[in-house]
């Protein structure tokens, strides 16, 4: 019955869950308070005195047992709203007590409700010889008299009957020694009821670099096997294909850093290993050229490819671009969403059987079942942040010998956190924008200014400009979202009339022929303006529009507002991003805002998001799920991060295989825990 209750509530299983429910804080109860000495400061206060008077007060709801404890010093109040007649019986005027609990004040007088008690004897102060756990617990699960507490008496006779050899050591020696760990026995004993507070602090320190030195291994682990054992379709020759379109077509020269990471892709895919590899880069720097001869690479080595973008916009706009290139060469490019025609569809299914299809470019239709390859060598995924780590797997199942996987993702992720979550695929950055590039010029006005910023976008129009006016989308289908696109469309219009103005709009109601043709309109230039929510997020490519509006910028995440106006700044005019508020904003909104407006630098603005929001919720590694630390945060623990990368590393380099004795207790380890976590195989 409370088993259950702990599953569910708590998610705990097993006697291991238990251990791993780890107290929120822990409270000293050898130490007993004056009541005179009690302050706003104490949250919790462990008093003991006489009870000098006990009554029931109040009626009905308001009903309440109402005990005063006397300490020489003064006098405190206990109230209990629940048990009142079993409380009242158990406890005696006149005689001595121990009370602990937390401590509020009304009208100045100290107070505990629903304290515990007991009766006081000298040893019973001091007696214990740990500080007493905190546990988080949950409000069903207090009402079923399972508080903090009682778990905690749970996780204190489940150590009683441990012993060393339940929890064996799972650190080699030399980084026990290196680092001085407490053992690992000692460590949850002493995280949930340590004798000090340095006790703690060692338990903690012990199990978060634990924590982290597996993540890292695993991964590694992960890396090195595909490194040393998979196979991988060779991509041999730079042919024909690669070299016309470099000498012929590619319309700019690549910037050194798209060259390097280009060299570095090659060089993967050459080896006969499976490629899986990040590739990174802020918006703006040019990823998908550098993909694209990747796909021509595959073409000169007789495989096809594909390319799979998170949105039928973002799907057709590569499509386009790439046919745009490669129009007077010989490669087969088709395309394939969710809304392709059966007819259109019949036909690019047997395109890429017969193998007479060079390149498909998608949505994630072209993952589903019935797309079947004559010979997949490569599959590139961009803006992988919008697709599941699932969805990427099934990737895999479409050649006997899997293809490379090239994942683009842009949003930027810090070098610690990238390293950490993608710890098993190669990355490479392209840390340089193409050459002629103006920083975007953003500011922040509050929206009574509307006027003067509507001014302003009309002088970037008559220049022949054009603008993007961007709303919030909390939620998909949200009703409220979307009237207030509707109603924010109306207001743009009012200042952009027709026929003079021409306006796009695009919304996650529409169909995708829908959104097809306002985003084209745009594209060619028919319309000045597009009005959208985040859809148009991310990839976008309209090197013309130079003015980014955000509506209700207040709203957006840093990542969120980079991505938009990575939208603009794409051509060489001067291009800025206005960010619009209201009167009110929180705190961290005007932060975010004041960041957006200090630096373009996607690197910078990542780093500034971890720090802010943690790393929980930055954008890609939510359903990775590699970065839910139980303990560790890889913000503030960066200095054990850094040390427990370093061990593994270390080991991976020297024992991949966990050969050698000194690495025994990790194979050990990790041989225990195998099926217990799920590791995806790609990421
Ligand atoms: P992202 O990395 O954000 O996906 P894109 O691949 O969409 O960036 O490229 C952004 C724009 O820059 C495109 O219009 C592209 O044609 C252009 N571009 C890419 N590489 C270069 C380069 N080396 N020189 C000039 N323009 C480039
Ligand atoms: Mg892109």
């Amino acid at each position: 019955m409370k088993g259950d209750l702990l599953r569910k509530e708590l998610g705990i299983f097993t006697f291991g869950d238990l251990l791993e429910h780890f107290p929120i804080r822990h409270v000293d109860k050898t130490k007993v308070d004056t009541i005179a000495s009690l302050t706003h400061n104490n949250e919790y206060a462990q008093v003991a005195g006489k009870i000098t008077s006990m009554e029931v007060l109040g009626e009905k709801r308001g009903k309440r047992l109402v005990v005063t404890l006397q300490d020489g010093t003064g006098e405190i109040e206990l109230i209990w709203f629940q048990g009142m007649s079993w409380m009242q019986k158990a406890l005696q005027v006149g005689q001595q007590y121990l009370v602990f609990g937390r401590l509020s004040f009304y009208m100045g007088h100290p107070q505990i409700a629903h304290p515990e008690i007991e009766t006081f004897t000298a040893q019973k102060v001091g007696g214990k010889n740990f500080l007493e756990p905190v546990y988080p617990s949950t409000e069903k699960l207090k009402t079923r008299g399972l508080n903090g507490r009682s778990i905690g008496k749970l996780t204190y006779a489940l150590l009683q009957l441990l012993s060393e050899k339940d929890l064996p050591e799972n650190l080699p020696d030399h980084i026990i020694k290196q680092y001085k760990f407490i053992s690992r026995f000692d460590a949850y004993r002493h995280i949930h009821f340590p004798p000090t507070e340095k006790h703690y602090a060692h338990a903690v320190r012990r199990l978060k670099f634990e924590e982290l030195f597996y993540a890292q291994l695993r991964l590694g682990l992960i890396k090195s096997t595909r490194h040393r054992f998979s196979r991988g379709s060779v991509f041999g020759q730079v042919g024909d294909l690669f070299n016309t379109f470099y000498e012929r077509y590619l319309p700019f020269a690549l910037t050194g850093a798209q060259k390097k990471a280009l060299r570095e892709i090659r060089k993967d895919a050459g080896s006969g290993r499976q490629m899986n590899r990040l590739l990174q880069g802020d918006v703006g720097s040019g990823k998908t050229i550098v993909a694209l001869m990747l796909m021509l690479i595959a073409a000169d080595n007789g495989f096809q490819s594909v390319m799979m973008a998170p949105t039928e916009i973002l799907a057709r706009q590569h499509f386009n671009s790439v046919t745009g290139l490669l129009k007077d060469m010989p490669v087969c490019v088709k395309m394939l969403t969710g809304s392709s025609v059966t007819k259109e569809r019949k036909a690019v299914l047997k395109a890429c059987e017969d193998g007479s299809l060079n390149i498909l470019i998608g949505t994630h239709a072209v993952i589903e079942d019935n797309v079947v390859f004559k010979n997949l060598g490569l599959a590139v995924v961009d803006e992988q942040h919008k697709f599941g780590v699932a969805q990427r797997a099934q990737l895999w199942k479409k050649n006997t010998i899997p293809p490379h996987v090239l994942v683009m993702t842009a949003t930027p992720i810090p070098r610690t956190l990238a390293l950490t979550a993608y710890g098993d695929l190669d990355y490479s950055v392209i840390d340089e924008l193409p050459p002629g590039r103006q920083p975007i010029n953003t500011v922040h006005r509050s929206e009574s200014t509307r006027p003067q910023v509507m001014g302003f976008i009309k002088e970037e129009i008559k220049k022949g400009r054009q603008a993007y006016v961007v709303y919030p989308l909390i939620e998909e289908s949200s009703k409220m979202d979307f009237e207030n696109l509707m109603k924010g469309y109306e207001e743009v219009k009012s200042f952009f009339p027709e026929p003079k103005y021409w306006i796009s709009m695009v919304h996650g109601k529409q169909t995708a022929a829908q959104k097809e043709t306002n985003m084209q309109r745009f594209v060619k230039g028919d319309t000045q303006i597009m009005v959208s929510t985040t859809v148009i997020e991310v990839g976008v490519d309209v090197p013309n529009a130079s003015v980014m509006l955000i509506e209700s910028a207040e709203k957006f995440g840093l990542s969120q507002l980079h991505q938009l106006r990575g939208r603009v700044g794409r051509g060489a005019e001067k291009s800025f991003c206005i960010l619009l508020t209201g009167p009110k904003i929180s705190n961290d909104a005007r932060e975010r805002l004041k960041i957006m407006v200090a630096t373009n630098d996607g690197f910078k603005i990542a780093e500034k998001d971890l720090e802010i929001r943690g790393p929980g919720d930055i954008e890609g590694t939510k359903q990775s799920g590699l970065l839910n630390f139980k303990l560790a945060n890889i913000v503030q623990d960066k200095v054990i991060l850094e040390a427990a990368r370093d061990a593994a590393a270390l080991i991976l380099d020297n024992d991949a295989d966990l050969g050698m004795a000194e690495n025994l207790p990790v194979k050990n380890y990790l041989a225990r825990q195998k099926g217990k976590t799920v590791w995806s195989k790609i990421s």
